[in-house]
């Protein structure tokens, strides 16, 4: 007998499940299947997105709905569009060879009119987001007093998002309901205060204790200086080549400006964040749930309708104000008896915060060093090599070829084979790596080493770079020593002139810095502006400049905004 079976889920239903590859329930499943069939009891679930929780709700929901009766029988309030059409998705799926059962979904961002013809066509299961069914209900375009079932999915996040009213005006319009079942996956005041109000005789069910965070995440952090935050980002995720992850930003601006950045470093990824057309949000996550974005940047706010099992890594690209938003967060990953890792960049000051949180979440962080260049070259490296016994290979097509390639080759030995087809892919990161800082923090007095240099270690040789950047900048020359020095170890001695224009400057490099330099200044961005480093002639730049002047002039009155100064 399955084991859903045992739960009491009948026969039409279970063909669905199945169908699904559901085979044995996941235990928030195994634990508010049988109370939810059992009665008319109001129930607490604690419990995150990816635990099974839609399945905990809706198939003995669905079973308790009598299919003979045209009116709404139970009401979902999710907290955003994507959720309700992602449950209402899940209902019919569950239904699949079971009684059709008219569902419909109604929320904001799309037009009102098709939804009222849809609940006038006639609704058993109504799906809503609060603030849209509010909207309905004082339109009169659809009434509660039939319902007997209502489940708040995700309560924390809608009272987050503001719906307090709603939700309040809504319960106490349902006066002839029988049980609500909630589910939140923390037990902030108000969602206390809403069990308090409208809720009888509940029975909390928790799985794996409360405000506990899913035992299959694992929580590392890193600590770095503020300047060096994007830069341990690049890391983080290059020293993790498979990974496919959603990195988590506090602002708009910040989502914004790190997937332009990222995007610009040749990353596979894009933003998800408010300032986007709903049409423009739903075809970034469709790229992510398709897997064709590796890296999702996206604020809270507009990653609450994200549901995608299989990620990796999620990335705190900085920490959220609020201990519950870290929990959320982190509940993106290790899904659906996944494994996960929540990675946490911080800076010294929040580094703190970190100890909140395992205490409020009792989950175990554990800090990491930043990975040196080389062993994010190596990690690299390891992947290109499981990546070739993973290769498929083209048999037929290759074949005419081959004599021509062997023949090619036939003056390399196997090692030398091997070397070279390796260093295609290696060689981009080492080019990028070879020379990198170690961005940890030393403790005073250590000035730290290059990875795979020595610092200090200069050719003698001068290079001469321009830089798009200048006095209108608020560069000045010391500034820009000790930034080149701690963003890249380079030595005050291994600088030598520097030439500050108006809007750009020239200045001579160590020949072994200037890769390094090169590199990284493209990580970093000056009053919103990307920078532009360019190769120079050695000697003192002529009047050429002006015209960049005259640019950067213009530019300056159209209005220069304010960005993170480097
Ligand atoms: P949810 O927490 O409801 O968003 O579910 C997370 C994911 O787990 C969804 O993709 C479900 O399809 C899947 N899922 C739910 N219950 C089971 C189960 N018993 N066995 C396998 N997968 C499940």
């Amino acid at each position: 007998m399955n084991s859903f079976q045992q739960l009491g889920i009948a026969d039409d239903l279970l063909q669905g499940i199945v169908a699904l590859g559901f085979e044995t329930p996941t235990p928030i499943q195994e634990a508010v299947i049988p109370a939810a069939l059992e009665g008319d009891i109001d129930l607490i679930a604690l419990a995150q997105t990816g635990t099974g929780k839609t399945a905990a709700f809706g198939l003995p929901l669905l079973q308790r709905i009598n299919p003979s009766a045209r009116t709404v029988q139970a009401l979902i309030m999710c907290p955003t569009r994507e959720l309700c059409v992602q449950v209402a998705n899940d209902l019919e799926n569950y239904s699949k060879f079971a009684h059709q059962y008219k569902v419909v979904a109604v929320y904001g961002g799309a037009g009102i009119e098709g939804q009222i013809r849809q609940l006038k066509a006639g609704a058993q299961i109504v799906v809503a987001t609060p603030g849209r069914l509010m909207d309905l209900m004082t339109r009169k375009a659809i009434r509660l007093d039939s319902v007997e079932r209502i489940v708040l999915d995700e309560a924390d996040e809608m009272l987050n998002m503001g719906f307090k009213e709603a939700i309040d005006y809504i319960l106490a319009a349902a006066e002839n309901r029988e049980s609500i079942w909630l589910f939140s996956a923390t037990m902030p005041e108000e969602v206390r205060r809403i069990a308090a109000t409208y809720m009888d005789n509940v029975r909390e069910i928790t799985v794996g204790g409360r405000n506990q965070t899913n035992e299959n995440i694992e929580h590392r952090y890193y600590v770095c200086r503020a300047d060096d935050r994007y830069a341990a980002l690049k890391r983080v995720v290059d020293a993790n080549p498979g990974i496919y992850g959603l990195i988590f930003c506090r602002t708009k601006i910040e989502a914004k400006e790190t997937a332009e950045q990222m995007i610009r470093d040749g990353y596979n990824s894009d933003a998800l964040h408010g300032d986007l057309a709903q049409g423009d949000r739903d075809r970034v996550m469709q790229r992510f749930r398709e897997k064709n974005l590796q890296l999702l940047i996206a604020t809270d706010v507009a990653a609450r309708g994200l549901d995608v099992n299989d990620i990796t890594h999620v990335i705190n690209y900085g920490l959220p104000d609020e201990i519950e938003v870290y929990t959320h967060r982190a509940g993106r990953t290790g899904r659906a008896g996944k494994t996960g890792v929540s990675i946490t960049i911080v800076t010294p000051k929040f580094e703190e915060r970190i100890s909140q949180i395992e205490r409020k979440n009792k989950a175990k962080f554990t800090k990491h060093p930043l990975p040196t260049g080389m062993e994010v070259c190596e990690q690299q490296l390891y992947n290109i090599i499981r990546g070739i016994h993973e290769q498929e290979v083209h048999y037929q097509e290759i074949e005419p070829f081959m004599p021509w390639i062997m023949e090619e080759l036939k003056d390399l030995d196997k090692d030398e084979l091997i070397r070279r087809f390796a260093s295609v892919e290696f060689n981009r990161f080492l080019a990028y790596y070879r020379n990198a800082p170690d961005i940890n923090i030393r403790p005073k007095g250590d000035r730290g080493g290059r990875d795979g240099a020595q610092r200090g270690a200069g050719s003698g040789q001068m290079h001469r770079l321009f830089l798009n950047v200048g006095e209108i900048d608020g560069i000045n020359k010391k500034e820009f020593i000790k930034f080149l020095s701690r963003n890249f170890g380079v030595p005050g001695g291994s600088i030598g002139q520097i030439d500050l224009n108006k809007a750009y400057m020239h200045f001579d490099i160590d020949s072994a810095y200037v890769n390094v330099v090169r590199q990284g200044l493209l990580d970093f961005t000056i009053n919103n502006r990307r920078l532009r480093v360019d190769d120079a002639a050695p000697q003192k730049e002529k009047k050429s400049g002006r015209k960049d002047d005259a640019f950067y002039e213009k530019w300056e009155k159209k209005g220069k905004k304010s960005g993170k100064k480097w």
